[in-house]
């Protein structure tokens, strides 16, 4: 195992989204690529918006993507005696301070500021007060930020950053309420947590110059930073509802595998020549920060339903199966136990977009008795048919029930009818599905087994006989 830990630190207060799943890849294809260790902490500091709902979620989108970690899940509203205990330190060290400013008094601060044209920054009022005794008045812990010089870091994916420390003011690591703020939690149990690498969306650049001050102040190693790029709409604005799902499970419920959203995510951001195509091993082989670009990524749900086509395409049938059943039961299916779902999906794998459209096809495999499409029907299931029909109950109650056997059974129908493939086709493909979009008709054959499709010719034929 090498030295490589890395994190991903979600926020509780709602589900996983797109980007977050994209950061969350980034880190685990980066620990399991340098044989490191990929930590799962669940930053619920804010007691106010963390919801164990949001927890649930967030880990059943994680196991969903198969990002799995080697430590963890750590909660952050369990680690309060250790941020304490840190906040003490600082204060002890005179590197923090106890700031009795009122809500009000801040507000007018802000106020001024803003009509002098400044940034609404703390002015400092408590840093230099005497020490005070505990008297019950409500005060925040602030962070005695460096007022001169220059804080710097080179971002892995961004270059040289640098900062004016005059930027950055005092800000507040304990509220009044006791509860400790997320740029300081982070530090500690970054640290504590022994990272080599902070990897994370580009929206915490501003907030690495002040946690860099708290890991000197703390004593701790700085470690290395890496911030991605974020992901934009069509639109170039930064993604949201506004351009459809951002939420990771709504892609499974529309039915896109995870092996597409592993694959289309990982390509927002990182590139490895022209190739478009990786499976997780691959990723894990191939996956590297020095190609992790600097613009962010413009979502494409056209690309994305694209690898889906890909993967249901090229899936394994019988894994396809089991995720079938989920798909099957969202629009009230529950599949006979006598059909197998993996010859289901071989003849659906390549036409169907999402695992969504594959349900909504195969539901004539399930449907008793089945249901004629009406036009399909005039058509199709007439007088005129009735001998096919007839000829085909034959030679299938006698057919071998494999690929060779009933294609065998379907062309003695045609030599002992002789008529052409079509004129026979299209009917049994009406019988056997209801519809004349279906799979090719030996596949849904083979997937509704021999004693289904007789009934099914039957039924079709006591149609043709009585109008
Ligand atoms: N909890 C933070 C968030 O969800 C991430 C913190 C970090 O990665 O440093 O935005």
């Amino acid at each position: 195992m090498s030295q490589t830990r890395v994190r991903f630190a979600p926020s509780p207060t709602g589900y996983l989204h797109i980007g977050g799943a994209r950061t969350a890849l980034f880190n685990y294809l980066l620990a399991r690529k340098e044989q490191g260790t990929f930590i799962l902490r669940i930053e619920d500091t804010d007691v106010q918006r963390s919801t164990q709902q949001s927890v649930d979620a967030i880990l059943d989108a994680m196991a969903w993507l198969g990002l799995s970690c080697d430590e963890g899940p750590f909660y952050q509203s369990e680690r309060f005696d250790l941020y304490q205990r840190k906040i003490q330190q600082l204060l002890d060290t005179g590197k923090a301070y106890k700031c009795y400013c009122t809500p009000e008094e801040l507000d007018a601060k802000r106020e001024a500021a803003r009509q002098r044209g400044d940034k609404p920054c703390y002015d400092g009022t408590c840093r230099d007060l005497p020490p005070r005794a505990d008297d019950g008045t409500p005060y925040v812990v602030r962070f005695k930020s460096q007022q001169q010089g220059r804080t710097s870091f080179v971002d892995r994916i961004k270059g040289r950053i640098t900062f004016d420390n005059s930027e950055l003011d005092d800000m507040i690591i304990q509220r009044s309420d006791g509860t400790p703020t997320y740029n300081f939690v982070v530090v500690v149990d970054d640290a504590e947590m022994g990272l080599t690498l902070v990897l994370r969306g580009d929206d915490h650049v501003n907030n690495t110059p002040r946690q860099i001050q708290i890991y000197t102040a703390l004593g701790y190693p700085v470690p290395e930073f890496a911030h991605v790029p974020m992901i934009l709409g069509a639109d170039k604005k930064r993604l949201s509802k506004r351009h459809g799902a951002t939420s990771v499970m709504a892609y499974r419920d529309m039915g896109y595998l995870p092996e597409a959203l592993v694959n289309y995510l990982v390509r927002l951001g990182w590139s490895y020549g022209d190739e478009e195509i990786f499976s997780m091993d691959e990723l894990v082989e191939k996956f590297s920060l020095d190609n992790v670009g600097r613009s962010a990524g413009v979502f494409n749900p056209e690309k994305l339903l694209w690898l889906n086509e890909h993967y249901i395409k090229t899936g394994d049938a019988r894994r396809l199966g089991e995720l079938l059943r989920f798909y099957l039961a969202r629009i009230d299916i529950v599949p006979a136990e006598d059909i197998d779902l993996a010859l289901v999906v071989k003849s659906l794998q390549d036409r169907s977009r999402t695992m969504v459209e594959m349900a909504q096809k195969a539901a004539f495999y399930f449907t008793e008795p089945v249901v004629h499409d009406a036009k399909a029907r005039a058509k199709f299931i007439t007088a005129e048919q009735e001998e096919i029909f007839a000829v085909l109950h034959e030679e299938l109650s006698g057919a071998t029930f494999d690929s060779d056997g009933v294609e065998a059974a379907f062309k003695r129908v045609l030599e002992r009818t002789g008529l052409k493939f079509g004129k026979v086709g299209q009917p049994t493909r009406v019988a056997l599905s209801g519809g004349t979009s279906a799979p090719g008709i030996y596949e849904i054959m083979l997937a509704l087994g021999r004693e289904r499709c007789l009934q099914r010719i039957k039924a079709a034929r006591e149609l043709c006989a009585n109008g």
